[in-house]
């Protein structure tokens, strides 16, 4: 989204949209050469996977975020070059992007002017909704979760701004998550089942986010005695985006702080962990009862299809989802059932079960509608970034709270 006041501007994040074929932002070369400040509120490709095209396209904005987002941007990029198959860039644009970059801390008063602060969104670490202030207040959620998890506090609430632009990824009434302990519990049940069988049990997942929390779920109830002691294997850009969670664990809750930066009790360096020590992987796949979590959490790439392609044939094995499956993706093709799939062209029979437990970094229906209602001095609403219906059907859940609410299409503008 472009902000632009006549005298000064700001583009919200610059994401790419991955599917089948990448979607990419509206912006003409001359709106990119004019851009000032482009501020980014996390680190998910759908935020700010645009970048480096835009500095291949004479962009010379300086960029915002907070530090994790900095920190993991550079990575996430990164591995992005290597497996784009849309649009091209070189790691030199990436470097003319990181070059440009400036970290904000939470709370910090950016610009005079057009004005913007971060405030913790609850998504992943150093994810922010960003209050842009000019003659109004303008509050975008980015991806928002108002409930605390494992190692995040949950998003700032009763922020003051007559106008928001909220998410709707579970915008739906029927979209209700379950608490953070019973679904927790869900997978520990599933895990347990599988290893008596013997089984191993695959949880495809993000590199961030997702991943770092469902590791310390499985840390704690393993250490508990809760969970079956086997070895946890850990793959594919996790290991890397742990080093840098575990960096910035200051922006973790204090809770996780202080035990990590107070005591010897690191859950990042759990004895459960082990990296993958063959390229084959046979070390992981060798016999016995075993969790393997590894990217890509929507089964697009990565070294969770390789593991996919050696475990389906075993009924005893147990595919579980643990984020969203976008549509179009081989993740939501299995969770809708589908039995019989293609990896590298070869064909394969999905024996193995599949499960997902709604452990979401996003706010499901009745989370979204608190957010709005928290929201001081509230006029209009967008809604945004969600699937099919999804932003309508929280748009009349809006709208009935007595709100002016608008679902923006592509390229629309509005004064505010
Ligand atoms: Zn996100
Ligand atoms: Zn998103």
């Amino acid at each position: 989204m472009l902000v632009d006041e006549g005298k000064s501007n700001l583009l919200l994040d610059a994401g790419v949209k991955l599917g089948e074929t990448d979607e990419y932002p509206l912006l003409t070369g001359e709106e990119i050469r004019k851009l000032e400040r482009i501020v980014i509120s996390h680190t998910h490709l759908d935020h700010m996977g645009y970048l480096p095209f835009m500095y291949a396209r004479g962009c010379r904005a300086t960029v915002y975020s907070t530090k994790p987002t900095h920190d993991l941007s550079q990575l996430l990029l990164a591995d992005y070059q290597r497996i784009n198959r849309g649009m091209k860039f070189t790691s030199n644009d990436i470097t003319k992007a990181m070059k440009m970059w400036k970290m904000v801390e939470y709370g910090e008063v950016v610009g005079d002017g057009l004005k913007f602060s971060f405030h913790k969104s609850g998504h992943i670490l150093g994810s922010a909704m960003v209050l842009v202030q000019g003659g109004s207040r303008l509050l975008f959620s980015s991806d928002v979760n108002d409930r605390e998890t494992r190692l995040l506090d949950p998003a700032e609430k009763n922020i003051v701004a007559e106008n928001l632009i909220i998410e709707s990824t579970y915008g739906a009434p029927t979209d209700e998550h379950p608490a953070l302990k019973n679904a927790s519990k869900m997978l520990c049940d599933s895990i347990n089942r599988t290893i008596k069988k013997g089984g191993k049990v695959l949880i495809p997942s993000f590199a961030v986010g997702r991943a770092q929390e469902i590791l310390f779920i499985l840390e704690s109830y393993m250490s508990s005695g809760i969970l079956e002691k086997v070895p946890i294997f850990v793959d594919g850009m996790i290991l890397k985006a742990n080093r840098i969670y575990r960096q910035n664990v200051i922006y973790a809750k204090d809770e996780i702080q202080k035990r990590i930066l107070m005591s010897d009790d690191d859950p990042f360096k759990s004895k459960f962990f082990h990296a993958p020590k063959t390229k084959d992987r046979s070390d992981v796949l060798k016999p016995g009862s075993a969790i393997i979590v590894s990217t890509s959490g929507m089964l697009s790439g990565g070294p969770v299809l390789h593991y996919l392609e050696k475990l389906a044939g075993d009924s005893r094995n147990l595919l579980v989802f643990v984020g969203y499956q976008a549509e179009g993706t081989l993740g939501r093709k299995l969770i809708e059932g589908e039995k019989h799939i293609t990896i590298d062209n070869k064909e394969i029979d999905i024996k193995m079960g599949v499960e997902q437990v709604a452990l979401s970094a996003h706010a499901d229906y009745k989370g979204l509608l608190d957010i709005v209602r928290s929201t001081k001095k509230l006029k209009r609403v967008f809604v945004i970034h969600g699937e099919g219906d999804k932003p309508h059907e929280l748009g009349e859940a809006i709208s009935r709270m007595g709100y002016e609410v608008i679902l923006p299409r592509n390229g629309e503008s509005f004064r505010i």
